[in-house]
């Protein structure tokens, strides 16, 4: 599932730069995450980096609406880094 942001969100920017996706953006009160670009960091990072950094715990949280499979945020990232190669992990 894609990620979501909350109205925790402390406008702080540390999330934005580390999105390998760059599905972060500022938004008109908090950011956002655009869910057809997050991939929950499958394909760069064993963890969401936007959780990782955030400073705030409850300002990112995943989003139930937005359930994906592995394969599916693979492809994702796929499609968004044409001729690269994955980063995989053994808990993937
Ligand atoms: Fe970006 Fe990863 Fe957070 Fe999705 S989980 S918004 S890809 S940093």
């Amino acid at each position: 599932m894609a990620l979501r942001i909350t109205d925790d969100c402390l406008n702080c920017f540390a999330c934005i730069s580390d999105c390998p996706n760059e599905a972060i953006s500022e938004g008109a009160i908090i950011h956002v995450i655009d869910p057809s670009l997050c991939t929950e960091c499958v394909g760069s990072h064993e963890s969401p980096r936007c959780i990782k950094v955030c400073p705030a715990e409850t300002a990112i949280e995943w989003d139930p609406e937005r359930v994906e499979s592995r394969e599916t945020l693979l492809a994702r990232w796929q499609e968004l880094h044409p001729g690269e190669t994955p980063v995989l992990f053994d808990n993937e």
